[in-house]
């Protein structure tokens, strides 16, 4: 008996979170580079402490990138938002409090989800695109988000650059060694370990100019066609 409720219970989880999510990671994951000298900057896991000087290294060099905030985070950091909308960022929307929608139940997930919208509606901000945290997702997950006409946006090239135990220098390598044309690159200017946003920040002081050099050109997730 203890064996089939498992069973089931496996079943169910494969059915309603793994595979789905699994599909949705294989789109972006497996994507076809595009021939355009074009990348997106995505930052998750924000507005903190860390945002504003990131903020200000993107303006310094005239890029725009997109933001996945953390609608919680995003209620307490006002003056941030404001200051994403003025420099022309594309604000979009990466849960409520940073719950894995993998464990998230039906109610739970369109809660999460309705709040956030809430939140973002507060702060005039009327988000078109949405990351899941860890880019989970589940059938109900991916169902709301049709429903509310939100894009679902992952990535396909990361730099680990939440790692407690990474650096600038690390990052920057990874950066280096792994984008490519039309990447959308998930990096995090809230959370992570041992102040991870501020080594994220100094490894895109690196990076940025060699990529401009190299005659790559910023753009936000609005202007990713898949
Ligand atoms: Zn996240």
């Amino acid at each position: 008996m203890l064996i089939v409720s498992v069973f089931i219970l496996i079943l169910i989880f494969m059915i309603y979170s793994f595979i789905p999510s699994n599909i949705e990671k294989k789109k972006f994951f497996n994507k076809n580079k595009k021939s355009e000298k074009v990348i997106y900057l995505t930052f998750d896991d924000g507005p903190s402490e860390y945002t504003k000087n990131l903020l200000q290294l993107l303006k310094y060099y005239n890029i725009k990138a997109t933001f996945f905030c953390i609608a919680n985070f995003a209620k307490i950091n006002k003056n941030i938002i404001e200051i994403m909308k003025q420099d022309g960022h594309l604000i979009a929307l990466h849960s409520l409090k940073h719950r894995n929608a993998m464990i998230q139940g039906i109610f739970e997930t369109k809660l999460d989800l309705e709040d956030s919208i809430k939140i973002m509606k507060d702060l005039e901000v009327d988000v078109k695109y949405y990351r899941p945290p860890w880019g989970d997702s589940n059938l109900c997950l991916l169902k709301e988000l049709k429903k509310k006409d939100l894009k679902l946006i992952l990535w396909n090239v990361m730099a680990e650059d939440w790692r407690g135990d990474t650096s600038e220098d690390i990052i920057a390598d990874k950066l280096l060694s792994r984008v490519n044309k039309g990447d959308i690159i998930c990096l995090h200017d809230g959370r992570g370990k041992n102040e991870a946003p501020l080594k994220t920040i100094n490894a895109l002081k690196k990076v940025i100019p060699i990529f401009l050099e190299k005659g790559y050109k910023f753009k936000t997730i609005d202007e990713y066609e898949n």
